[in-house]
């Protein structure tokens, strides 16, 4: 069932868009209302290319956004082209503002994530934060590919939720929230959609599981906490799986 929403207020879409169960009924009731004020935002995770994928395969007309921390893996960069040329759609790389990178680095230096938490939060607050919340004032909707099963964090997260940027209240999506990993992998699989060569395993069995900074991003071993790998010289000074949040999230 295709559901049509026409001038609904956010309170409205927020119950409607909950009631629908079809993350492709949920992009096209979202794309078709509120074109580019709404946006995929994805690292290139397998939920964000499930999305694109449904997108272009059911012809609706959708945007798609990305932050470049300037640092991503050059597997990354490739293959961001790689799905431009795929689906026929531009990938919006949204950056952080070359003077306070410069500033930063010029006055806490190239590598100020090792010094402490603190340190590593004013890295992410510049190459992340900021670039996403100059994306969100263009924005009514985020759509974005977080799911129930990702961390425990993760688990207190909800498939629509208001949010409020600088200037404007903006409706959170998760289409694929309650899908699980295994769901996921099948889909991707089932329809060869394209994924980062990263996501598969090493001769060691060791993957990532999510995708960041070049610097900061490291495989997990099979069966470490799905986080475990983000910055991961801090999973001395805390449990595994607590507090690996960049902030990206709780942007605004
Ligand atoms: S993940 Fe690391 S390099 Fe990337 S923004 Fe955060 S601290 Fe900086």
């Amino acid at each position: 069932m295709t559901f049509q929403i026409q001038n609904a207020s956010m309170v409205e879409l927020k119950q409607q868009v909950n009631l629908i169960e079809n993350p492709q009924d949920v992009l096209f009731t979202i794309f078709k209302q509120f074109k580019h004020r709404a946006a995929i935002v994805t690292s290139g995770q397998l939920t964000g290319m499930v999305q694109i994928h449904l997108a272009a395969e059911n012809k609706i007309p959708f945007r798609v956004c990305t932050i470049d921390t300037l640092r991503l893996f050059p597997e990354t960069y490739t293959f961001f082209e790689q799905v431009e040329a795929r689906y026929g759609v531009e990938v919006e790389r949204i950056k952080p503002d070359d003077a306070e990178v410069e500033k930063m680095v010029s006055e806490h230096g190239e590598f100020l994530f090792f010094d402490s938490r603190s340190s590593q939060k004013f890295c992410c607050e510049i190459r992340k934060i900021k670039p996403m919340q100059r994306l969100l004032e263009t924005l009514d909707i985020w759509i974005t590919g977080t799911r129930h099963d990702q961390s425990e964090t993760r688990q207190n997260f909800k498939k629509v939720e208001t949010i409020s940027s600088a200037s404007h209240p903006i409706l959170k999506v998760s289409p694929l929230f309650e899908w699980t990993t295994e769901q996921v992998w099948k889909f991707v699989i089932e329809n060869e959609i394209p994924i980062n060569p990263l996501f598969l395993p090493d001769t060691n069995g060791h993957y990532f599981e999510s995708l960041g900074c070049m610097t900061c991003t490291t495989r997990i071993r099979p069966g470490e906490p799905k986080r475990a790998g983000r910055w991961r010289w801090q999973n001395t000074i805390d449990t595994e799986d607590n507090n690996k949040e960049c902030g990206l999230h709780y942007a605004i």
